[in-house]
């Protein structure tokens, strides 16, 4: 498919090039775009001198326009934090060879657990897909203990703080052990059988491993939903009412394949709210509502919410995402197995491919005996991909900014247009969303378009409604 590929992979596997320096470099660069980027929306947050935007006065008092600039500012400082925490981490990870030193440290973990099954596997050794499944849950592990302080900041004095922040510590620890719970049990068998494949299709595994993405998204679909959130929220089904009659005959009239409408308890833990749907594509949807969003507007404006987000089903615009996800991950790994089989890689970060009499390790490095540890590689590749990430960020904010306009103008023709505005100002003033943001921030983290520019992109659709009749 790609010729050129394995030229550009032989030129890349030379000793000479300093890999480690160049991933740290590229860390750093990350690290002082993302802050020079929130540094520019800290300024905008600061300024005192502007004014509500003529759009939202008399919608939005000023206390709510202060607090919001505050809630801003605060996460401002905790991002900038937490980044440069993530920083230092990696540069230490990088730079002391932590990576073959947790490799090691869970063969042996590995190696003492599955001896109590297989007695045979203390003499053999873990092979390297199932060692590889240990270092992903020990180093996720590790990481997410180092995390636990910022989560703890994050949830208990920052969003405490505003308001937002309803849940308990017990809560928020049942929530840390399920979601961990929860990872070593779904990624386990996924990254087992991403391994097997890469062992088994070394040359061509591309075309396995999209294959296999494609069968787990399906299966994510169908789970999440289901099994997964139900396991953290209580999805309890919308009461007969003005709502679910008025979210009803929209569907009918929109020919929308509705299943159920269920209410999930958000507020349990945060006061944020939303409302979405899910399903297979060309299947039935279900409608989730959250109840907070119930609590903070009027039946016509949720409504509005929804006629937006049957507008993204009509527009296909789950379809396009789905398949815009399945080209950049095909993307992403067509470029890998340019780097998989790249021995001076490896080597940079301690892992030697050479021949060796099975696995071994000695001192920090480790010797595979001509297996190339996939999850090392991926995430060493991870790192390299990151000013590209950067640059596919930007792209992707683009084009769901355009299915938003696009979603607004379906509900605006619907006739909700003044709802939606309202139901927009709503979440945002409940939420503290920024109501000024910088042009960049706002192209690099928002992916949908400000609250200014959909209320005017909303109005100028009205007015054109008006015109037309
Ligand atoms: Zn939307």
């Amino acid at each position: 498919m790609l010729n050129f590929l394995p030229s550009i992979a032989s030129c890349l596997d030379n000793e000479h090039i300093p890999w480690k320096n160049i991933l740290i470099g590229f860390s750093v660069a990350q690290f002082v775009f993302d802050s020079y980027v929130s540094y520019r929306q800290y300024r905008v947050l600061k300024d005192k001198t502007k004014k509500i935007p003529p759009i939202l006065k008399g919608k939005i008092d000023e206390e709510k326009f202060a607090k919001s600039d505050e809630y801003g500012i605060a996460k401002s400082k905790f991002g900038f934090v937490d980044n440069l925490f993530s920083l230092i981490l990696n540069i230490v990870v990088l730079k002391y060879d932590l990576q073959p030193y947790i490799w090691n440290l869970s063969g042996k973990i590995g190696t003492k657990l599955i001896s109590y099954f297989r007695p045979a596997i203390s003499v053999s050794g873990l092979g390297i897909v199932t060692q590889s499944v240990f270092y992903f849950n020990l180093s996720t592990f590790a990481f997410s203990l180092l995390n636990l302080p910022f989560d703890y900041y994050s949830h208990f004095v920052l969003e405490e703080a505003f308001g937002f922040n309803k849940l308990t510590t017990k809560l928020w620890v049942t929530d840390l052990v399920k979601s961990n719970v929860l990872q070593v049990v779904l990624m386990s068998p996924i990254l087992y059988a991403v391994g097997k494949i890469f062992d088994k299709f070394t040359d061509n595994f591309i075309y396995y491993i999209m294959g296999f993405i494609a069968i787990l998204q399906v299966l994510m679909i169908l789970l999440v939903p289901t099994v997964i959130l139900p396991l953290f929220n209580k999805f309890t089904p919308l009461e007969d009412g003005e709502l679910k009659t008025k979210i009803e005959d929209l569907a009918r009239k929109l020919k929308f394949p509705l299943d159920k409408i269920f209410v999930v308890d958000g507020s349990k833990r945060s006061s944020h709210s939303n409302a979405y749907f899910t399903g297979l594509p060309f299947f039935k949807q279900r409608i989730v509502i959250f109840d907070t969003l119930i609590e903070q507007s009027s039946v016509d404006e949720v409504v509005a919410v929804l006629g937006h987000e049957i507008g993204h089903w009509k527009k296909n615009h789950i379809i396009q995402l789905l398949l815009v996800g399945q080209f950049h991950i095909s993307v992403i790994f067509t470029l890998f197995s340019a780097v998989y089989q790249n021995k001076s890689l490896y080597k940079s970060f301690g892992f030697n491919i050479e021949s060796a009499t099975g696995q071994k390790s000695v001192g920090k490095k480790v010797f595979l005996n001509n297996k190339f540890p996939y999850l090392i590689g991926f995430s060493i590749f991870g790192e390299l991909l990151k000013p590209m990430d950067c640059l596919v960020q930007f792209i992707m904010n683009l084009f769901i900014r355009h299915n938003e306009y696009e979603a607004d103008a379906f509900a605006t023709k619907l006739g909700y247009g003044k709802e939606l505005s309202q139901a927009l100002i709503t979440l945002q003033v409940a939420n503290l969303s920024s109501m000024h943001v910088d042009p960049l921030y706002s192209s690099y983290h928002y992916n949908h378009p400000t609250l200014i520019e959909r209320l005017d992109a909303i109005e100028a659709e009205i007015v054109k409604l008006e015109k037309k009749n």
